[in-house]
């Protein structure tokens, strides 16, 4: 393939005899140009000569390169795309000499060159082959390109940073960039967070506290906030996090964008973070350990026991009775001082192994490490207790406090310390039951209670991600007849633990956490789909499902949405719905409660008043919230049996009739109760005397017999 080889490049000189020095001279100049690749190829591209220069840019040898397609200093996509081959034909036409393009070194690497082409005729025209000139400009490239993209180039330089996290965030707190170093300090991959809010990598205590948001206002009012936290991995591990929050403007005079923070782990820096990881481990008021402090020493515990069989431990749970009282009566210094007192006492009953925490205002708890019986255990609560009964002197004041305590002791069966606490809380609760001032030890059987603990939001989380919440379905009965006109669908969660739970117990929890929300609208979409499962079967087609639906469900904007979703993918036709809503959700008279009500009725679905009476109802914003019927609380049936009762239910009931509302009562629980609603005119009604929240199937079976029949 190699033609005619060009060992020489023709010299403008007219007289011939000077060719030869001329050439050495060329040569020897072409040679020493070691910053300039020259080279010559021939017609079709072999490479036919290559000066040291092109060794240097390129990493060929001569001897490596000479006869080579010069196709090889291209990138491979360059290559495919016939560019060495366009470069000659368009020097060739004069159209184009100059090539400035990615040029690949021997080793794979790339540099920027610019890179001028020239053919190369012998004296008679005949075309001998083409000279090639390169220089590597990548310097100068990269400055060029950076100036006409340096916001792609900065953010290149961030992402690639890796010891500084650096995210920015939205002005609604969402994550919306997050760079490498962020990725390795907090764990977290960019799929992880973006879209989430910031507030993940902060501990639950500083998101209780709204330390998220505040941060976001300090360093809006600021411009930027210098920040110094512990904050969470995604592994649930704390680091130690400085940096700065900045706000993020467009340009000078434009809108906030968001915030940017830059911020390192300095965990494992110096006193300043001794300091801080004392403060993140101990309470400052008694300097007792805090609740994750505790929870350590648990853990460490727990694991002991599991390796070594005679190792026994129990978890005390302590509150102060009437604590709230004393705060009332002597004011917060000394009822502060009151828990440093007892943070103290506490200490004293107990061996220097065992661990006393404060893990909650008023509340206390204590690790037994390694007890030799249930007695130690019981012996040590008597000895805290007789200590509490001490008057104590704050201040010059005598305040007596007695305390509540429940044990737990450790057996295998726990894993997590989450559990023996939740455990010695119930405990603690039954003895608070019990008159407070006084032990109580923990037995199963405690778990039917109403006691709550710390982990029902984290238990919630769980039961709507394992599918734990059922439906209990409560015939409504037409009073005059007893035909059944319907059901309440009830939530009930059958706890992995706790057995089946009513809504008492946790739908409080669900509330303040906004789990209540995907807990209405499993249930509306549960309750939906069994009466359109039951009308499809020719049961109950003139049947309606009453469904529950917290004010917090009621007030999101996307609930219309929801329940249109919920009618199409059911099938249930609109007026076999109601909603059961507190006069509390809709008395606000608000125009969007107003809007949202008339968007509920316009869809054809009832609404119910739930617990009528209980709430702050107005006349004047009943008549204006249009809503079907009104549910008389289970607490009006209860004292229908006096005089005043009576008169009450009476007044509700013609209430709603003038209001062309239809009545309906709760908690019917007796004949006696049934005859006066009946008597009182009082349209439907509900309650166990005729008949409880019962499952799926038994509902089912009722409803094809179509009538309640109560037992006396
Ligand atoms: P509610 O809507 O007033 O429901 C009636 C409650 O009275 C039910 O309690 C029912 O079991 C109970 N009950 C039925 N018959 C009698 C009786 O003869 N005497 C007495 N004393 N009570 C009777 P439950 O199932 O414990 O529910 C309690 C409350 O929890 C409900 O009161 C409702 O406000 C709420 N709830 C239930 N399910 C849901 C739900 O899916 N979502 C929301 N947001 N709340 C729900
Ligand atoms: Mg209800
Ligand atoms: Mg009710």
């Amino acid at each position: 393939m190699m033609k005619a080889p060009i060992t020489s490049v023709p010299v403008h000189s007219s007289e011939e005899d000077h060719y030869v020095d001329d050439h050495i001279l060329y040569r020897f100049l072409v040679d020493s140009l070691t910053e300039y690749a020259v080279f010559a190829v021939s017609p079709d591209g072999a490479v036919i000569s290559w000066n040291s220069g092109a060794e240097k840019t390129f990493g060929y040898t001569k001897t490596e390169v000479l006869g080579r397609s010069f196709a090889l200093i291209f990138t491979a996509d360059d290559a495919r795309a016939g560019e060495p081959e366009n470069e000659l034909a368009s020097a060739l036409t004069g159209r184009q000499t100059q090539h400035d393009r990615w040029h690949v070194r021997k080793d794979g690497s790339r540099f920027w060159g610019t890179n001028t082409v020239q053919p190369l005729h012998d004296a008679a025209g005949k075309l001998l082959g083409f000279t090639k000139l390169v220089r590597d400009a990548t310097a100068s490239h990269a400055a060029l390109e950076e100036l006409s993209d340096s916001e792609q180039q900065l953010r290149l330089l961030i992402e690639s940073v890796s010891d500084y996290a650096i995210f920015s965030i939205k002005l609604d707190g969402t994550i919306s960039s997050w760079n490498a170093g962020a990725e390795k300090v907090f764990g977290y991959s960019q799929l992880d967070v973006i879209g989430a809010n910031f507030s993940v990598l902060f501990s639950a205590d500083d998101i209780r506290a709204g330390i998220p948001s505040a941060e976001l206002r300090r360093a809006a009012a600021d411009g930027s906030a210098r920040v110094e936290r512990w904050l969470i991995r995604k592994d649930g591990s704390r680091i130690l996090a400085s940096g700065r929050l900045s706000e993020l403007r467009r340009d000078v005079d434009g809108d906030m964008r968001g915030f940017v923070s830059i911020a390192h782990d300095i965990t494992q820096n110096d006193a300043a973070a001794q300091d801080l990881r004392r403060r993140a481990q101990y309470d400052e008021l008694t300097e007792l350990p805090n609740r994750r402090t505790f929870y350590e020493h648990v853990q460490r515990a727990i694991a002991l026991m599991k390796r070594r069989s005679a190792h026994m431990l129990a978890v005390l749970f302590i509150d102060l009775d009437h604590f709230k009282s004393v705060n009332d009566e002597f004011g917060h210094i000394i009822a502060d001082g009151l828990l440093a007192v007892t943070a103290r006492r506490l200490e004293q009953c107990v061996r220097s192994e065992d661990v006393v925490a404060r893990i909650g205002g008023d509340e206390f708890a204590i690790l037994l490490n390694g007890i030799n019986g249930v007695a130690d255990a019981t012996d040590a609560a008597e000895r805290i207790g007789i200590e509490m009964r001490q008057p104590a002197t704050i201040d010059g004041r005598d305040v007596r406090a007695t305390v509540s305590i429940g044990i737990a002791l450790a057996n295998r069966k726990y894993k997590k310390p989450e559990d023996i606490l939740r455990d010695a809380d119930t405990a603690m609760y039954a003895a608070k039951t019990d008159g407070r001032a006084r032990a109580s030890m923990y037995t199963p059987a405690m778990n039917n209670g109403s006691a709550l603990n710390a982990d029902l939001a984290a238990d919630l989380h769980h039961a709507i991600e394992h599918a734990e919440f059922r439906v209990a379905y409560q015939p409504i009965v037409h009073l005059s007849d007893m035909r059944i006109v319907g059901f309440e669908a009830l939530v009930r969660w059958q706890h992995p633990r706790r057995g089946l739970l009513t809504p008492g117990l946790f739908i409080p929890k669900a509330e303040e956490t906004e789990l209540i929300v995907s807990i209405d609208r499993w249930m509306l979409r549960e309750a939906a789909r069994q009466l359109a499962t039951w009308q499809s079967r020719g049961i109950g087609s003139s049947l309606q499902m009453s469904v529950n639906v917290s004010s917090k469900e009621f007030s999101r904007d996307d609930f219309i949405g929801e329940l249109q979703v919920i009618m199409r993918s059911t099938g249930l036709p609109p007026v076999s719905l109601r909603l059961e809503i507190t006069e509390s959700a809709i008395m606000e008279r608000s125009e969007r409660a107003m809007a949202l009500i008339a968007a509920i009725r316009n869809l054809g679905i009832e609404l119910h008043i739930d617990d009528f009476g209980t709430g702050y109802s107005s006349l004047s914003a009943l008549q204006h919230m249009s809503v079907d019927a009104l549910k008389i609380d289970a607490s009006f049936v209860a004292s229908i049996d006096s005089r005043k009762g009576t008169e009450l239910v009476e007044t509700v009931i013609t209430l709603a009739h003038k209001l062309g509302l239809v009545a309906i009562a709760e908690g019917i629980e007796t004949s006696d109760q049934l005859a006066r609603l009946i008597e009182l005119d009082c349209d439907f009604g509900q309650g166990f005397f005729l008949a409880a929240p019962l499952g799926a199937e038994e509902a089912g079976r009722l409803a094809i017999a179509g009538v309640c029949v109560p037992d006396a």
